[in-house]
């Protein structure tokens, strides 16, 4: 077999997508410095608008980052001690610190193929301290949101979604965040809509649930001094939401272009031991990551490594078994499924700027080994 030249790869290269606008983000960054005004100014009041029109919502509420919307959202929706929340089990930890962080109990549900909540197997969780279903829109694809609506309406729990990862994806023809009560956002730097830095968001269509929010993450306080309740401090910055407002503009072509090294991974992945990413019939993805699986994935690994190919696992250690989840009392082996999961995802590098060439480079690589 004739030798291939070693190329590099990297798992992710955030820099790119900032060389490919970066005039735009540097005469923002600007002129918020020279505007005087730092914190909740006219960026972030326009991001919300912008954000909550290109989802479909009524509202958006701009705050710290993902984890505070996900606080945010449940202490908005009175969920705290003694009340259950349904989340898939192999959901990013995030996910379930929200619900703790209110005093509220995650309840683990094993997820589907497609790597999200298994509609099928909430029944058996609920009990009478259920509140809410979470469902995370895990690695850029939508949950089934058609039947965990209903689910939702005829149990009456309340419904959140997570869409740190599935920013502008579809159920049907309507974006992940719109079929919720509230549906929250981190805008981390590698997110599909990254920020320069820590940000995150609140989008629901109810307005008491909007100026809770509000409320919330300013001190809980609406009228300066005035403080209602017991807030936080979970403000978004006005150089982030600037610079989100530019990416915003362009999240459309970016999650196009991921999808387009993903359907080429799909068309020319072809290795016996690799089982590869499916969609659900209906539901679309925006691709924040293309996750495949493998046994012994540490042999994998190390031969990409050695082929200058960057990857990274989502997630090796199910939350219910982490060492801050202890105290729920779960042993290996209560959720097989996720266990198995997190024993043989790996995430291939899936970029903004990566080039075909790269991604054949990474395809070849597969397919010889
Ligand atoms: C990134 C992420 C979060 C947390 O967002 P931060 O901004 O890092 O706090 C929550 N949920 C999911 C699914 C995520 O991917």
């Amino acid at each position: 077999m004739e030798e291939v030249k070693i190329m590099q790869v990297p798992f992710n290269r955030l820099d790119l997508q900032f060389e490919k606008y970066q005039r735009e983000y540097e005469e923002k960054v600007l002129s918020v410095l020279r505007s005087g005004w730092y914190i909740l100014g006219k960026e972030v009041s326009g991001f919300e608008t912008e954000l909550a029109s290109y989802l479909g919502s009524k509202y958006a509420v701009g705050v710290a980052s993902g984890l505070d919307a996900l606080v945010l959202a449940f202490r908005a929706l009175g969920i705290g001690k003694g009340d259950e929340v349904i989340v898939a089990a192999n959901a990013y930890i995030a996910c379930f610190m929200g619900i703790s962080m209110n005093g509220a109990t995650p309840v683990p549900v094993e997820p589907d193929e497609y790597y999200n909540l298994d509609v099928e197997k909430i029944e058996s969780a609920l009990t009478s301290k259920t509140k809410a279903i979470l469902a995370v829109h895990l690695y850029g694809q939508t949950c089934d949101m058609v039947r965990l609506s209903a689910i939702c309406k005829e149990k009456g729990l309340f419904l959140v979604e997570d869409c740190a990862q599935s920013q502008g994806s579809l159920c049907g023809d309507r974006k992940s965040g719109t079929f919720g009560d509230i549906a929250c956002f981190s805008f981390y730097p590698s997110k599909n809509l990254g920020a320069f830095g820590d940000a995150g968001a609140v989008v629901t269509d109810r307005e008491d649930l909007a100026e809770r929010v509000r409320v919330l993450r300013n001190y809980g306080s609406e009228k300066r001094y005035h403080n209602e309740v017991i807030g936080y401090n979970s403000r978004l910055d006005e150089i982030q939401a600037g610079l989100l407002r530019i990416r915003l503009t362009h999240l459309e072509e970016l999650n196009r272009e991921r999808e387009k090294i993903a359907l080429r991974y799909l068309r020319g992945i072809r290795h016996p031991k690799m089982v590869l990413p499916t969609l659900r019939d209906g539901c679309s993805s925006v691709w924040h990551l293309f996750v495949v699986r493998v046994e012994e994935r540490q042999r994998w690994i190390d031969y990409l490594g050695e082929k200058g190919i960057g990857t990274v696992i989502h997630y090796p250690i199910p939350p219910h078994l982490s060492q801050a989840y202890r105290d729920l009392g779960y042993e290996k082996g209560t959720f097989p499924y996720t266990e198995k999961l997190a024993d043989e995802v790996l995430s291939l590098p899936l970029y903004h700027g990566m080039t075909e060439e790269e991604t054949d480079y990474v395809i070849e690589s597969i397919n010889r080994f």
